[in-house]
């Protein structure tokens, strides 16, 4: 990594005020901002509050004028940010990361799971203004996870096949099984996928079997997100995820014997999925 890399990256946080948030479901909110962030749809910020942590969050939703944060209150820190008003602030660093790829015109499947929902909507949103036909496949445990289904729907061009493990909305079964359904009828240039690993290992089996190229994005433990603290590598190769992920083509996550195995948490320490 070079010094302009590290100078241009290692800026202290933007300070923000947050313009609005929307009460996805009990456990998920979105946090929109003023401020040309000039993202790409994979990318992901660093979000800072003061005296409490820094963890990675991926850009839900980018206009160029004003961007959106999805957040999943999961612990100590989503924990103090829903607690956060509308005009509160927060600290932000980045885009830093990787990002999908596709052309003008080809025909995109998208599967997520959780609040992996909101990246890709930024996904959908961004081919769909391409000319791209997208087939959106979300999945949740249940009707009640279910995140940005109405903001799905009106979109053109957009197919969505909705996937509950309960049955109470939708497929009743995983989003796999819709997608290689798909995957039989149509033909598919890009699949790309956010949401839990052992979700996204499947998808890039399915992609690989039927021979199309297949994008994920991969979650590390982070601290720096621009790559020089070495957290985030992934074993074998030690790439970083910050750097050369979140999004990473299938061809080197079947590289990585931790993808679908293991993480390591904020001591370095295995966890397994
Ligand atoms: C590239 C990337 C994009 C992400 N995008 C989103 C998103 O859009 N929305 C969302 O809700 N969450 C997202 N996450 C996950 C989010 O960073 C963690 O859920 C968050 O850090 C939890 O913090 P906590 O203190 O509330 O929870 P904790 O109780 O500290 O941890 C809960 C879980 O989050 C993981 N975690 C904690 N700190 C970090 C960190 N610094 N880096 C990575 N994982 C961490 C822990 O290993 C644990 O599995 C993303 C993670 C990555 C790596």
């Amino acid at each position: 990594m070079d010094q302009d890399h590290i100078k241009k990256y290692s800026e202290l946080p933007t300070v923000l005020k947050i313009k609005r948030i929307v009460q996805e479901n009990p456990t998920v909110r979105t946090f929109y901002f003023d401020y040309e962030l000039g993202s790409k749809p994979g990318q992901f910020v660093m979000l800072w509050l003061p005296g409490v942590d820094e963890i990675p969050i991926s850009i839900a939703y980018d206009n160029g004028k004003e961007f959106a944060l999805t957040i999943c209150k999961v612990g100590s820190m989503t924990e103090k940010i829903f607690e956060l008003i509308e005009g509160d602030q927060l600290g932000i660093r980045g885009p830093y990361g990787t990002y999908f790829n596709f052309k003008a015109g080809d025909k995109i499947a998208l599967v997520a799971g959780g609040y992996g929902a909101a990246p890709l909507y930024n996904l959908a949103h961004e081919a769909v203004a391409a000319g791209c036909e997208v087939d959106f496949i979300i999945g949740a445990r249940s009707k009640d996870n279910l995140v940005y289904i109405e903001r799905l729907e009106v979109l053109d061009n957009v197919h969505l096949h909705i996937a509950t493990n309960d049955g109470s909305a939708g497929f009743k079964g995983y989003t796999t099984v819709i997608l290689a359904d798909l995957l039989k009828e149509k033909k598919i240039d890009h699949i790309m996928s956010c949401g839990p690993e052992m979700m996204m290992k499947a998808v890039g089996k399915i992609g690989d079997d039927a021979g199309v190229n297949t994008q994920l994005s991969v979650e590390r433990y982070m601290k720096c997100g621009f790559g020089v603290c070495g957290q985030c590598t992934l074993d074998p190769l030690g790439i970083r995820t910050c750097v050369s992920g979140p999004v990473m083509n299938n061809k080197i996550l079947n590289m990585l014997e931790e993808f679908g195995s293991y993480h390591r948490d904020d001591v370095g320490k295995k966890q397994y999925f």
